[in-house]
C-alpha cells in the first residue's frame, strides 16, 4: 500500500501524532487524519438447488482460481446491492439476498486489508455468461467443489 507523505486535502506535509491510540499521519493545517482502513468487498454463494455458481477469476488476487462472484462495494452503494451488481457483472444471474453467512479478512498485495462480506443469494432468473472480470462462469455440484483458495470463501461455503 502507498503512503501518503502529503496532505491530499491541502497538499501540506503530514505529521504523525497519536489518534484513538494509535500512530497516525495527519495534516496541521486542516481535520485530514490518515486512517487506515479495510477495503469493503462482497462475495455471492450463489445457489440453484444443489448447485453452487463459480466464476473463473480474470484478475489478482487469485488470478486463474473458481471463486463465488465477488468485488468491490462502490460509494453510495448497499453491500446487498453490491453483491447483486457483481453477480449479475460477473455471471450475467440475477437473485435475492438470503442471508448473511460471514464477514472475514483478507489481504491482498495490491489492496492491503479487505473485509469480505459474504452472502447466501438465491438465483431467481438471467442467462449464464461469464463478463466484467470473470473469465469463465459455471455450476458446480455442492460436493464436488474445487479449492476456493481464500478463506473467507471457504468459511462461508461451509456456513450453508
Ligand atoms: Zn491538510
Amino acid at each position: 500500500m502507498e503512503e501518503y507523505k502529503y496532505c491530499p486535502i491541502c497538499g501540506n506535509i503530514l505529521k504523525v501524532g497519536i489518534f484513538n491510540g494509535k500512530e497516525r499521519k495527519h495534516c496541521p493545517h486542516c481535520a485530514f487524519i490518515n486512517y487506515k482502513n479495510p477495503l469493503p468487498s462482497v462475495g455471492a454463494i450463489a445457489v440453484k438447488e444443489d448447485k453452487v455458481l463459480l466464476i473463473k477469476r480474470g484478475i489478482e488476487p487469485g488470478k486463474g482460481i473458481w471463486a463465488p462472484p465477488s468485488g468491490f462495494v462502490e460509494l453510495g452503494e448497499t453491500p446487498e446491492k453490491a453483491v447483486l451488481r457483481e453477480l449479475k457483472e460477473e455471471t450475467g444471474m440475477s437473485g435475492e439476498v438470503e442471508r448473511l453467512l460471514g464477514v472475514y479478512r483478507e489481504s491482498a498485495k495490491i489492496y492491503g486489508d479487505i473485509l469480505v462480506i459474504m452472502y447466501l443469494v438465491k438465483l431467481n432468473g438471467g442467462t449464464l455468461i461469464a463478463g466484467d472480470d470473470a473469465r469463465d462462469a459455471k455450476f458446480f455440484d455442492i460436493t464436488k467443489l474445487p479449492d476456493l483458495r481464500f478463506n473467507s470463501f471457504k468459511s462461508a461455503i461451509e456456513e450453508i
